[in-house]
Protein backbone atom coordinates (compact mmCIF):
# COMPACT_ATOMS: atom_id res chain seq x y z
CA UNK A 1 0.00 0.00 0.00
CA UNK A 2 1.31 3.12 -0.73
CA UNK A 3 2.42 5.35 1.95
CA UNK A 4 -0.27 8.59 2.54
CA UNK A 5 1.27 12.02 2.37
CA UNK A 6 1.00 13.86 5.38
CA UNK A 7 -0.51 17.75 4.99
CA UNK A 8 1.24 20.51 6.33
CA UNK A 9 -1.41 20.89 9.11
CA UNK A 10 -1.08 17.15 9.86
CA UNK A 11 2.44 17.41 10.40
CA UNK A 12 2.02 20.71 12.63
CA UNK A 13 -0.65 18.63 14.32
CA UNK A 14 2.15 15.63 14.92
CA UNK A 15 4.68 18.45 15.64
CA UNK A 16 2.55 19.85 18.55
CA UNK A 17 1.71 16.84 19.84
CA UNK A 18 5.56 15.53 20.32
CA UNK A 19 6.20 18.98 21.79
CA UNK A 20 3.63 18.43 24.03
CA UNK A 21 4.91 14.83 25.60
CA UNK A 22 6.98 15.94 28.67
CA UNK A 23 10.19 14.41 28.92
CA UNK A 24 9.40 14.11 33.09
CA UNK A 25 6.54 12.52 32.56
CA UNK A 26 7.48 8.97 33.51
CA UNK A 27 5.26 7.35 31.18
CA UNK A 28 7.87 8.62 28.23
CA UNK A 29 11.41 7.85 28.05
CA UNK A 30 13.95 8.94 25.65
CA UNK A 31 16.80 6.35 23.88
CA UNK A 32 18.49 5.69 20.77
CA UNK A 33 17.56 3.57 17.63
CA UNK A 34 20.26 0.54 17.67
CA UNK A 35 17.92 -1.67 15.48
CA UNK A 36 15.24 -1.27 12.38
CA UNK A 37 13.94 -4.18 10.74
CA UNK A 38 10.29 -4.13 8.79
CA UNK A 39 8.51 -2.40 11.36
CA UNK A 40 10.70 -3.42 14.30
CA UNK A 41 12.64 -1.17 16.05
CA UNK A 42 14.93 -1.90 18.95
CA UNK A 43 15.85 1.10 21.54
CA UNK A 44 18.16 1.50 23.85
CA UNK A 45 17.63 3.37 27.16
CA UNK A 46 19.98 4.68 29.69
CA UNK A 47 20.31 2.38 32.37
CA UNK A 48 17.52 0.12 30.81
CA UNK A 49 19.15 -1.74 28.13
CA UNK A 50 17.62 -2.71 24.63
CA UNK A 51 13.51 -2.60 23.92
CA UNK A 52 11.52 -4.04 21.20
CA UNK A 53 9.13 -1.43 20.39
CA UNK A 54 6.15 -0.58 18.16
CA UNK A 55 5.97 2.59 16.27
CA UNK A 56 3.06 4.53 16.52
CA UNK A 57 1.56 5.31 12.66
CA UNK A 58 1.98 8.49 10.45
CA UNK A 59 5.38 9.19 12.29
CA UNK A 60 7.93 8.87 9.57
CA UNK A 61 10.70 6.90 8.75
CA UNK A 62 12.77 6.42 11.73
CA UNK A 63 16.19 5.04 11.45
CA UNK A 64 19.24 3.48 13.61
CA UNK A 65 21.24 6.72 15.28
CA UNK A 66 17.56 8.06 15.86
CA UNK A 67 17.12 9.60 19.19
CA UNK A 68 13.17 8.76 19.91
CA UNK A 69 10.92 9.07 22.52
CA UNK A 70 8.94 5.82 23.74
CA UNK A 71 5.66 5.65 25.23
CA UNK A 72 4.81 2.54 28.07
CA UNK A 73 1.38 1.32 26.73
CA UNK A 74 -0.74 -0.22 29.41
CA UNK A 75 0.45 -3.74 28.34
CA UNK A 76 3.86 -2.62 29.44
CA UNK A 77 4.95 -2.59 25.87
CA UNK A 78 6.64 0.75 24.46
CA UNK A 79 5.70 2.73 21.24
CA UNK A 80 7.94 5.39 19.54
CA UNK A 81 5.69 8.37 19.55
CA UNK A 82 8.51 10.94 18.76
CA UNK A 83 11.93 11.59 16.63
CA UNK A 84 14.02 14.16 18.06
CA UNK A 85 15.53 16.70 15.93
CA UNK A 86 18.51 15.27 13.43
CA UNK A 87 21.55 16.85 12.90
CA UNK A 88 21.51 14.87 9.82
CA UNK A 89 20.02 12.10 7.73
CA UNK A 90 21.77 10.19 5.14
CA UNK A 91 19.90 8.86 2.55
CA UNK A 92 20.42 6.68 -0.77
CA UNK A 93 18.97 6.01 -3.82
CA UNK A 94 17.57 2.11 -4.65
CA UNK A 95 17.55 0.62 -7.14
CA UNK A 96 14.43 1.91 -8.34
CA UNK A 97 15.54 5.14 -8.07
CA UNK A 98 13.53 5.96 -5.02
CA UNK A 99 14.92 7.58 -2.05
CA UNK A 100 15.66 5.34 0.97
CA UNK A 101 16.47 6.36 4.24
CA UNK A 102 20.12 5.26 5.76
CA UNK A 103 20.86 6.28 9.33
CA UNK A 104 20.77 9.59 11.33
CA UNK A 105 22.76 11.81 13.08
CA UNK A 106 25.99 10.34 11.66
CA UNK A 107 29.53 12.24 11.83
CA UNK A 108 31.17 9.75 9.67
CA UNK A 109 30.75 8.17 5.90
CA UNK A 110 33.73 5.79 5.56
CA UNK A 111 33.29 4.88 1.88
CA UNK A 112 34.71 1.19 1.46
CA UNK A 113 36.75 0.60 -2.00
CA UNK A 114 38.96 -2.43 -2.38
CA UNK A 115 41.47 -3.15 -4.77
CA UNK A 116 39.05 -6.22 -5.95
CA UNK A 117 36.34 -5.25 -7.06
CA UNK A 118 38.10 -2.06 -8.41
CA UNK A 119 36.95 1.14 -7.41
CA UNK A 120 34.62 3.11 -9.18
CA UNK A 121 35.77 6.95 -8.68
CA UNK A 122 32.38 7.66 -10.06
CA UNK A 123 30.44 6.07 -7.46
CA UNK A 124 33.41 7.72 -4.90
CA UNK A 125 32.96 10.85 -5.65
CA UNK A 126 29.20 11.00 -5.79
CA UNK A 127 29.45 9.21 -1.73
CA UNK A 128 31.88 12.68 -1.31
CA UNK A 129 29.03 15.10 -2.93
CA UNK A 130 26.37 13.50 -0.46
CA UNK A 131 29.08 13.97 2.29
CA UNK A 132 29.85 17.35 1.37
CA UNK A 133 26.43 18.31 0.93
CA UNK A 134 25.11 16.76 4.03
CA UNK A 135 28.56 18.34 6.58
CA UNK A 136 29.50 14.79 7.09
CA UNK A 137 33.32 13.91 7.37
CA UNK A 138 34.25 11.35 4.61
CA UNK A 139 36.92 9.11 5.14
CA UNK A 140 38.19 6.49 2.13
CA UNK A 141 39.17 3.27 2.76
CA UNK A 142 41.42 1.03 -0.24
CA UNK A 143 40.85 -2.66 1.30
CA UNK A 144 42.62 -5.92 0.02
CA UNK A 145 45.67 -4.18 -0.30
CA UNK A 146 46.85 -7.83 0.49
CA UNK A 147 45.68 -8.53 -3.43
CA UNK A 148 48.53 -5.93 -5.01
CA UNK A 149 51.78 -6.61 -6.22
CA UNK A 150 54.47 -5.04 -3.72
CA UNK A 151 55.60 -2.40 -5.87
CA UNK A 152 52.46 -1.24 -6.76
CA UNK A 153 52.19 2.28 -4.94
CA UNK A 154 48.96 4.42 -4.84
CA UNK A 155 47.53 1.90 -8.02
CA UNK A 156 44.07 4.02 -8.53
CA UNK A 157 45.43 7.21 -7.91
CA UNK A 158 43.31 7.43 -4.60
CA UNK A 159 45.93 8.87 -2.43
CA UNK A 160 47.30 11.29 -5.12
CA UNK A 161 43.59 12.87 -6.09
CA UNK A 162 41.96 12.80 -2.74
CA UNK A 163 44.86 13.75 -0.47
CA UNK A 164 45.18 17.15 -1.68
CA UNK A 165 41.63 17.65 -1.27
CA UNK A 166 41.64 16.96 2.47
CA UNK A 167 40.39 13.62 2.59
CA UNK A 168 42.35 10.44 4.49
CA UNK A 169 42.94 8.00 2.53
CA UNK A 170 43.29 4.76 4.57
CA UNK A 171 44.88 1.28 2.98
CA UNK A 172 44.45 -1.12 5.20
CA UNK A 173 43.96 -5.26 4.92
CA UNK A 174 41.46 -6.84 6.88
CA UNK A 175 42.87 -10.19 5.49
CA UNK A 176 46.63 -9.22 6.68
CA UNK A 177 45.85 -6.83 9.26
CA UNK A 178 47.58 -4.23 7.63
CA UNK A 179 45.99 -0.71 8.67
CA UNK A 180 43.54 -2.18 11.12
CA UNK A 181 45.05 -0.36 14.33
CA UNK A 182 44.88 3.08 12.51
CA UNK A 183 41.26 2.41 11.25
CA UNK A 184 40.17 1.29 14.47
CA UNK A 185 40.87 4.96 15.96
CA UNK A 186 39.30 6.85 12.79
CA UNK A 187 35.84 5.49 14.46
CA UNK A 188 36.73 6.94 18.21
CA UNK A 189 34.21 9.46 19.80
CA UNK A 190 32.28 9.24 16.21
CA UNK A 191 28.99 7.95 14.30
CA UNK A 192 29.92 6.33 11.25
CA UNK A 193 28.40 4.58 8.62
CA UNK A 194 30.08 1.92 6.35
CA UNK A 195 29.07 1.98 2.43
CA UNK A 196 30.51 0.82 -0.56
CA UNK A 197 29.05 -1.43 -2.82
CA UNK A 198 29.20 -5.25 -2.49
CA UNK A 199 32.23 -7.15 -1.79
CA UNK A 200 34.25 -4.45 -0.72
CA UNK A 201 34.86 -6.07 2.31
CA UNK A 202 32.31 -4.18 4.99
CA UNK A 203 30.87 -7.22 6.66
CA UNK A 204 34.48 -7.95 7.12
CA UNK A 205 35.96 -4.70 8.40
CA UNK A 206 32.46 -4.96 11.04
CA UNK A 207 33.24 -8.03 11.89
CA UNK A 208 37.16 -7.68 12.66
CA UNK A 209 35.88 -4.61 14.79
CA UNK A 210 33.38 -6.59 16.60
CA UNK A 211 34.53 -10.03 16.95
CA UNK A 212 31.67 -10.95 18.91
CA UNK A 213 28.96 -10.29 16.68
CA UNK A 214 27.62 -12.29 13.98
CA UNK A 215 27.83 -10.63 10.98
CA UNK A 216 27.84 -12.81 7.70
CA UNK A 217 30.27 -12.46 5.25
CA UNK A 218 29.39 -12.97 1.76
CA UNK A 219 31.25 -15.54 -0.53
CA UNK A 220 32.75 -14.27 -3.31
CA UNK A 221 32.59 -16.68 -6.41
CA UNK A 222 35.91 -17.43 -8.04
CA UNK A 223 34.36 -17.01 -10.92
CA UNK A 224 32.68 -13.62 -11.20
CA UNK A 225 34.52 -12.08 -8.21
CA UNK A 226 31.70 -9.87 -7.67
CA UNK A 227 29.74 -9.85 -3.65
CA UNK A 228 26.69 -11.96 -3.20
CA UNK A 229 23.87 -9.86 -2.04
CA UNK A 230 22.95 -10.04 1.60
CA UNK A 231 20.23 -8.30 3.16
CA UNK A 232 20.84 -7.44 6.98
CA UNK A 233 18.93 -5.96 9.30
CA UNK A 234 20.47 -2.03 10.14
CA UNK A 235 22.33 -1.95 13.24
CA UNK A 236 23.94 0.70 15.50
CA UNK A 237 27.19 -1.13 17.50
CA UNK A 238 28.94 0.35 20.28
CA UNK A 239 32.48 0.57 19.51
CA UNK A 240 35.05 1.62 21.88
CA UNK A 241 36.47 5.23 22.89
CA UNK A 242 32.79 6.08 22.57
CA UNK A 243 32.60 5.18 18.59
CA UNK A 244 29.40 3.81 16.76
CA UNK A 245 29.07 2.13 13.84
CA UNK A 246 25.84 1.96 12.29
CA UNK A 247 25.95 -1.18 9.57
CA UNK A 248 23.15 -1.03 6.63
CA UNK A 249 22.25 -3.85 4.54
CA UNK A 250 24.74 -4.29 2.12
CA UNK A 251 22.62 -3.66 -1.32
CA UNK A 252 24.63 -4.00 -4.57
CA UNK A 253 24.56 -0.29 -6.12
CA UNK A 254 24.36 1.57 -3.22
CA UNK A 255 23.71 5.17 -4.70
CA UNK A 256 23.92 8.27 -2.48
CA UNK A 257 21.57 10.75 -2.63
CA UNK A 258 22.23 13.77 -4.58
CA UNK A 259 20.53 17.15 -3.37
CA UNK A 260 19.80 18.73 -6.89
CA UNK A 261 18.38 22.05 -5.11
CA UNK A 262 22.51 22.81 -4.15
CA UNK A 263 24.81 23.59 -6.59
CA UNK A 264 26.43 20.99 -7.38
CA UNK A 265 30.10 22.06 -7.42
CA UNK A 266 29.90 22.96 -3.94
CA UNK A 267 30.49 19.16 -3.44
CA UNK A 268 33.45 19.10 -5.19
CA UNK A 269 36.18 21.02 -3.00
CA UNK A 270 38.30 22.02 -5.81
CA UNK A 271 35.70 23.24 -7.69
CA UNK A 272 34.07 25.24 -5.29
CA UNK A 273 37.42 26.49 -4.60
CA UNK A 274 38.18 27.94 -8.72
CA UNK A 275 34.33 28.70 -9.16
CA UNK A 276 34.79 32.02 -6.87
CA UNK A 277 37.01 33.42 -10.06
CA UNK A 278 34.60 32.44 -12.71
CA UNK A 279 32.76 35.18 -14.34
CA UNK A 280 29.54 34.13 -14.06
CA UNK A 281 28.29 33.86 -10.71
CA UNK A 282 25.83 31.04 -11.61
CA UNK A 283 28.58 29.27 -13.90
CA UNK A 284 28.31 25.81 -14.38
CA UNK A 285 31.36 25.19 -15.50
CA UNK A 286 30.59 23.46 -18.69
CA UNK A 287 30.84 25.36 -21.67
CA UNK A 288 30.40 29.47 -20.30
CA UNK A 289 33.53 31.64 -21.06
CA UNK A 290 36.10 32.85 -18.46
CA UNK A 291 35.51 29.53 -16.23
CA UNK A 292 37.66 29.58 -13.47
CA UNK A 293 37.31 25.62 -13.00
CA UNK A 294 38.07 25.05 -16.78
CA UNK A 295 41.51 26.63 -16.50
CA UNK A 296 42.26 24.86 -13.48
CA UNK A 297 41.45 21.85 -15.46
CA UNK A 298 43.45 22.55 -18.39
CA UNK A 299 46.57 23.68 -16.01
CA UNK A 300 46.27 20.30 -14.23
CA UNK A 301 45.18 21.95 -10.99
CA UNK A 302 41.55 19.76 -10.75
CA UNK A 303 42.13 15.88 -11.66
CA UNK A 304 40.63 15.11 -14.65
CA UNK A 305 38.30 12.51 -13.91
CA UNK A 306 36.78 14.82 -11.14
CA UNK A 307 36.06 17.41 -13.78
CA UNK A 308 34.50 14.55 -15.93
CA UNK A 309 32.61 13.06 -13.06
CA UNK A 310 31.04 16.36 -12.13
CA UNK A 311 29.80 17.38 -16.24
CA UNK A 312 28.88 13.39 -15.94
CA UNK A 313 26.63 14.04 -12.41
CA UNK A 314 25.49 17.94 -13.48
CA UNK A 315 24.01 16.22 -17.13
CA UNK A 316 22.96 13.31 -15.50
P1 LIG B 1 30.77 -6.65 1.81
O1 LIG B 1 29.82 -7.14 0.77
O2 LIG B 1 31.28 -5.28 1.47
O3 LIG B 1 30.23 -6.71 3.20
O4 LIG B 1 32.04 -7.61 1.73
P2 LIG B 1 32.44 -8.86 2.66
O5 LIG B 1 32.98 -8.43 3.96
O6 LIG B 1 31.30 -9.84 2.66
O7 LIG B 1 33.69 -9.45 1.86
C1 LIG B 1 33.58 -9.91 0.53
C2 LIG B 1 34.70 -10.89 0.26
O8 LIG B 1 35.96 -10.24 0.33
C3 LIG B 1 34.77 -12.04 1.28
O9 LIG B 1 35.04 -13.24 0.55
C4 LIG B 1 35.92 -11.66 2.18
O10 LIG B 1 36.54 -12.79 2.75
C5 LIG B 1 36.84 -10.95 1.20
N1 LIG B 1 37.74 -9.99 1.87
C6 LIG B 1 37.41 -9.07 2.82
N2 LIG B 1 38.51 -8.38 3.20
C7 LIG B 1 39.54 -8.85 2.49
C8 LIG B 1 40.94 -8.53 2.43
O11 LIG B 1 41.49 -7.66 3.14
N3 LIG B 1 41.69 -9.22 1.51
C9 LIG B 1 41.16 -10.18 0.72
N4 LIG B 1 41.96 -10.78 -0.14
N5 LIG B 1 39.85 -10.51 0.76
C10 LIG B 1 39.05 -9.86 1.62
ZN1 LIG C 1 33.06 28.17 -14.02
Amino acid sequence: MARRRLSQLQKNRIRQAQDAISANDENYIEGLVISHHGGKIVVEIVDMGSIECQVRSNLGTIVCGDRVTCENTTANEYRVVAIGPRHNFLQRLDGFGQPKSVAANISQLLICLAVKPEPNLFLLDQYLVSAEQQDINAVIILNKIDLLAEQEEDPFCLESIYTPLGYSVLSISVESGHGMDRLASVFDNNSSVLSGVSGVGKSSITKALLPDEQIKIADISEANEEGRHTTRTSRLYHLANNGQLIDTPGIRGFNPLLDRNKPLGDGFREIHHFAAECRFNNCRHHNEPDCAVRSAVTRGEIADSRYQNYLKMLTD
